[in-house]
């Protein structure tokens, strides 16, 4: 039988997966410092991946019968998360940290681990992506315990769409933990929102409509191609240059005048559409983000670093090379050969994905093994 994996077989070190381009030439001595790339890039932002598993099954993200779980020892301890966010700290400039999954509010000692890290770095912005299933009974013990911030996925507010998009019934559940990570002062709760054509395309005024009510900041995500099902199509994929005209219905948008400053999300001020005129659109009633990796692509300025819950990191979400850190720290390497590691793996970034200009099926983009949940989003 064969099994359906969201995670492709252990690598050694830096061996290229089938298909993958050949590794680039290695990092010369005179590099500049922390994780830098070949392209004058440095990556500042680490989105680490607690866990791979998952209690919901979205269908963009996830096949309905799940993926086979990493066994418990392949996955990152509490110590060894504490010793590799040290390392990136200390050593190589991270300056902010994203915890993600699977769900990271399925590890049980996810409250540990961020006092440990609070304890550890007093200043370093610390925030959570979560799908808010369960998080109305830990949103204050996560602000107790030193996280700084929150986002939620939720695609759909009607019950129906929602348990259609996530296989799961649990919107009460999301929609009481998006409100106790406000009351807890997790904010400024960002929610994510991914579009699907013909499931929830159309909502996305009235999305927008209760974020704003509610102060939440709105981010629609381009649906990318990091399916376990390798379901996505270009013809299917709701654009960015879509989601700005479905809102444009009932909302004005205008650039943010503050800097994106590396932010993958471009944000727009709203305001109300009042009988089809900018001017007469009335006071800005809060922004909304678009994430358009597929066809706005931001890759020329990425700070982003990927450690996935088995301790490998990812230079990039669609990077075929994955370079093995928590095995090398396994067998004892000291934090100075871990580190040197880790800029080797950002060393060759790739310049950029590849999928906002070819074709699925062209040559120099290959849908990556992994699905979004078994890389960390
Ligand atoms: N389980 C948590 C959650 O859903 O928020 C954290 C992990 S999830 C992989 C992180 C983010 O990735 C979510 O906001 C989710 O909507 C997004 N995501 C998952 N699959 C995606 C895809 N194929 N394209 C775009 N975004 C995706
Ligand atoms: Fe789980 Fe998040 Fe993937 Fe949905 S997007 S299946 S909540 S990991």
């Amino acid at each position: 039988m064969s099994v359906q994996l969201g995670i492709p077989q252990p690598r050694e070190g830096g061996t290229p997966v089938p298909g993958a381009q050949p590794l680039p030439a290695a990092r010369p001595a005179d590099a500049p410092e922390g994780l830098a790339d070949r392209y004058g890039r440095r990556a500042t932002d680490m989105r680490l991946s607690l866990t791979d598993k998952c209690n919901l099954r979205c269908t963009y993200c996830m096949p309905a019968e799940g993926l086979e779980w990493l066994a418990k020892q392949a996955v990152m301890s509490a110590a060894e998360i504490i010793r590799i966010v040290g390392i990136g700290v200390d050593l190589l400039g991270v300056r902010e940290l994203r915890l993600t999954g699977g769900e990271p509010l399925v590890r049980a000692d996810l409250i540990d681990i961020i006092a440990a890290l609070r304890q550890a770095h007093p200043e370093l912005p610390i925030s959570m992506t979560t799908n808010g299933v369960g998080l109305d009974k830990k949103a204050a013990a996560l602000k107790a315990a030193g996280l700084t911030r929150i986002n939620v996925s939720l695609d759909s507010l009607h019950e129906e769409t929602f348990t259609k998009l996530t296989r799961r019934p649990f919107l009460d559940r999301v929609l009481a933990g998006v409100d106790a990570a406000w009351a807890a002062g997790l904010g400024p709760v960002k929610i994510n929102a991914v579009l699907m054509r013909g499931i929830n395309d159309a909502e996305s005024p009235s999305l927008l409509a209760w974020a704003l009510e509610r102060g939440y900041e709105l981010r629609f995500i381009e649906q990318m191609p990091l399916d376990a099902d390798h379901g996505w199509t270009r013809r299917d994929m709701i654009t960015a240059s879509e989601i700005r005209e479905l809102l444009s219905a009932e909302y004005v948008l205008s650039p943010d005048p503050r800097e994106r400053d590396g932010a993958p999300a471009e944000r727009f001020e709203v305001r109300r559409r009042v009988a089809g005129s900018v001017e007469a659109a009335g006071p800005v009633l809060g922004t909304v983000g678009i994430i358009a990796s597929v066809t706005e692509p931001f890759c020329s300025d990425c700070r982003r670093t990927r450690i996935t819950a088995e301790g490998k990191i990812m230079s990039c979400l669609f990077s075929r090379e994955e370079i093995d850190l928590l095995g090398l720290l396994r067998e004892g390497a000291g934090d100075q050969q871990l580190a040197e590691r880790w800029q080797d793996a950002m060393w060759i970034k790739p310049k950029a994905h590849g999928m906002d200009h070819v074709g699925l099926d062209a040559p120099d983009f290959v849908q990556p093994d992994r699905s979004m949940s078994a890389i960390g989003g």
